[in-house]
């Protein structure tokens, strides 16, 4: 039985991994489950999936859970200690899908502890790549994308030779604002923003699929998993979120992947870490489709991509400081203190900041990420207050 945790499995992609395991209950051991506020959600799948451990980053409901799970043998654990008691147990593979930076620690800590990673939480990745692949390589173990996009590429790229590739293509389907003009965006609320036209997924990635700065932050995956330089990553708008990705090689050949909007195949793809099995999930249907729709980003209307491959050509420090920002700038948005193109104003002046103030040069190590996570969050709040 392969042994399993998962990191974050509360949310949209921790319930997509539970519904994939549920078809083959008998090939997995759950060990150990998280989650941040959702103690229902997480004792009843701790006891329907009999895990042996169950984490709660929020600290206050401890007992709560604890009473839930009483009469059952998993162990209770919470807080940030806890997440790292769950994520530091011995499995063959864990799901890292914790929403934020809050996934980074426990994602490196299942590498360090030998477990394969499923990466949905790009964040570590955006903050920390080299020290993810350093950990990952040091300890034999795999590093897995799992957004649909990266996964996509591994997948065209597979029996590829590198020196072969002249560029990576990845899609975005415009979210939730793709036809509004610049103009409509002035005033639109986070509600309206938390509902992808293709995708089900969580508040968060949502509002950044709108705003595009969930697209940055895949750039940078996408030069952090796949050693590409900004000018052999391209951002195509494709409303239909079918094409994931595409590799284009000297030859002038491409090779596309084309897959349903649901993550449930990306994960599926991890999780038998590049076997292809009969699952019972949607398929595309061509013919009945017709018609394929691209076109090119429109860069006034999302400044967040142009910041996030400045943060693909700086390289260091620049992605911990990027995410940071933006998650600081995320969370005024969401509690109204922001407008919604304020957020990619509050992280150009964060960015242009820490540029100048020459804070994102230092050595990539761990602390100094950590470091500078605070210093961005903190920046962006002087700013907030001023746009
Ligand atoms: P959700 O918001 O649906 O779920 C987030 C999970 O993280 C929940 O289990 C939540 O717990 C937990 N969590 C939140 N804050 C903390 C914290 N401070 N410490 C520990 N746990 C915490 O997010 P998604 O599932 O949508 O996304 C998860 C990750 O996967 C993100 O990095 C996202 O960018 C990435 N991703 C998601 C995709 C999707 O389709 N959803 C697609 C590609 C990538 P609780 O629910 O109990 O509050």
């Amino acid at each position: 039985m392969k042994k399993i945790s998962i990191l974050g499995a509360t949310g949209s992609i921790g319930q997509n991994t539970l519904d994939l395991i549920s078809f083959e209950k008998d090939k997995f051991k759950v060990v150990g489950l998280t989650g941040a506020r959702n103690i229902e959600l997480l004792a009843r799948n701790a006891i329907e999936f009999n895990a042996d451990v169950v984490a709660i980053a929020d600290e206050s409901k401890f007992y709560d859970l604890k009473n839930m799970l009483f009469g059952h043998k998993t162990e209770v654990c919470a807080g940030d200690s806890g997440i790292l008691e769950v994520s530091g147990r011995q499995t063959d593979w864990v799901m890292s899908a914790i929403v934020g930076s809050a996934g980074l620690l426990p994602g490196l800590n299942a590498l360090k502890s030998g477990a394969n990673l499923a990466l949905a939480n790009k964040e570590s990745m955006v903050a920390a790549g080299p020290i993810m692949k350093q950990i990952s390589s040091l300890n034999g173990v795999k590093l897995i994308p799992v957004d649909s996009e990266h996964s996509a590429i591994a997948q065209v790229l597979r029996g590829e030779e590198r020196e072969t590739l002249a560029k990576i293509i990845i899609t975005a389907s415009g979210g939730a604002f793709r036809s509004f003009s610049k103009s409509e965006l002035e005033n639109v609320t986070p509600d309206q923003a938390s509902t992808h036209p293709n995708w089900a997924m969580g508040q968060r990635i949502t509002i950044d699929s709108a705003s595009l700065f969930n697209k940055a932050l895949e750039v940078i995956e996408a030069k952090e998993f796949f050693n590409l330089s900004a000018s052999e990553i391209e951002v195509v708008i494709h409303p239909e979120s079918l094409v994931h990705a595409i590799a284009c090689f000297h030859d002038g050949g491409m090779k596309a992947h084309l897959g349903p909007a649901d993550m449930k195949h990306s994960i599926a793809y991890a999780l038998h870490e590049e076997k292809r099995l009969k699952l019972p999930l949607d398929e595309i249907n061509l013919a009945e489709l017709g018609t394929l729709n691209f076109g090119k980003p429109d860069l006034v209307k999302y400044p967040a991509l142009k910041l996030g491959y400045e943060v693909v050509e700086h390289g260091g420090l620049a992605g911990a400081a990027f995410n940071a920002a933006k998650e600081e700038a995320l969370d005024n948005f969401i509690s109204c203190k922001l407008s919604f193109l304020g957020m990619a104003d509050v992280v150009r002046a964060t960015m242009d900041e820490l540029y100048s103030a020459n804070e994102l040069n230092n050595d990539l190590e761990i602390e100094a990420i950590l470091e500078l996570d605070r210093l961005a969050r903190s920046v962006a709040k002087t700013f907030v207050e001023k746009f």
